[in-house]
């Protein structure tokens, strides 16, 4: 047996003929003694949870390959998304050539064909559905396409696991479904969460389009209680690890909670690039995500929002929804209120 890459093995089969070998045959396949990673690390969580700092920081890793939101590729052609490299999807010269190569190997006319698969498919009330198998016939051929992308991405970056920061519950069992899946479900402090969905200043130097949507603190926290349930529920459910991680955590200790995600990847520990509070943001193709992807090179991880902005009625509103029987499944960030 011949080892011919890290992850691959051959067996030469061959016969003697007189004083000489012929090799026959040979069968290439998976190394045995190497664990494969996971294709997919999906990232799921409340809004404005930090999902794309994680993939930003992750895309850090030569083998691991910061993608964004794949639930919004498709869409992203009638909304002019921009990627991270600031072109649209279509003049990407990453995105571009994959969105291509997928609808040609996947037999479709055009990414509103694509998109219709995914509504049909990615929506919070088809989870049973999804879950249980009992798939229509253009659920499974969203399932095949979203195996298709996620392959043709990983030919295209030279990498072996992309992050796909889609953060929904539903998009996590269909990930599962299609590709080898790890998830990194991402919990933030309420209060934080409510008082970044409740900034209307914020991120006011991008086009309206590019903006997260801006919520009232107790629809917020309603919002994040049924994220994080969903998220917990669907984690349960699919056949690769699940591992849990508070933001303010990851803000505050970076290297260790990044190579506790190695660990869930079969990775060995990386010398990732911190320098006290200040990370090298890497420049790449996040595609759709929190406008903080445009900055790249070193960047303060800024000390986490608690909710300090939040008036008390807003506080008061948000324990009321949080401790409505939910909040003990969570553990409560240090900190918080
Ligand atoms: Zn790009």
């Amino acid at each position: 047996m011949l080892q011919i890459a890290d992850h691959l093995v051959a067996t030469c089969h061959a016969i003697s003929v007189g004083n000489f070998f012929v090799i026959t045959y040979t069968s290439v396949m998976p190394n045995p003694t190497r664990i494969m990673p996971p294709a997919v690390l999906f990232i799921a969580g409340a809004m404005r949870s930090g999902t794309t700092l994680l993939a930003q920081m992750l895309g850090q890793y030569p083998n691991i390959f910061a993608a964004g939101e794949l639930s919004n590729l498709w869409s992203g052609f009638e909304t002019n998304m921009h990627c991270q490299c600031t072109r649209v999807i279509e003049k990407c010269p990453f995105w571009g050539p994959v969105t291509h190569a997928v609808l040609r190997a996947a037999g479709l006319r055009s990414h509103r064909e694509a998109e219709r698969l995914r509504l049909a498919s990615a929506r919070t009330r088809y989870m049973p559905r999804v879950i249980h198998g009992s798939l229509s016939s253009d659920q499974r051929q969203y399932e095949l396409i979203l195996n298709i992308l996620h392959r043709t991405i990983l030919e295209q970056a030279g990498a072996t696991t992309l992050v796909d920061t889609s953060k929904k519950a539903v998009d996590l069992v269909i990930a599962a479904r299609a590709s080898s899946t790890a998830a990194v479900h991402l919990i933030r402090s309420p209060y934080g969460v409510a008082a970044s969905e409740a900034d209307t200043t914020k991120h006011s130097e991008v086009r309206l389009a590019e903006r997260p949507p801006n919520k009232k603190p107790a629809r917020s926290a309603f919002g994040w209680v049924a994220a994080n349930y969903l998220t917990t529920f669907a984690g349960r459910r699919i056949d690769g690890p699940v591992l849990r991680m508070q933001y303010e955590t990851l803000v505050h200790h970076p290297a260790r909670e990044l190579n506790r995600i190695l660990d869930l990847l079969h990775s060995e520990v990386f010398p990732w690039q911190i320098d006290g509070c200040r990370f090298n943001m890497p420049s790449g193709h996040l595609v759709n995500g929190n406008p903080s992807r445009y900055r790249s090179g070193w960047q303060r991880l800024r000390r986490p929002d608690l909710g300090d902005s939040l008036a008390p009625r807003d506080i008061w509103a948000i324990r009321s929804v949080v401790s409505f029987g939910n909040y003990g499944g969570y553990e409560r960030p240090r900190g918080s209120r």
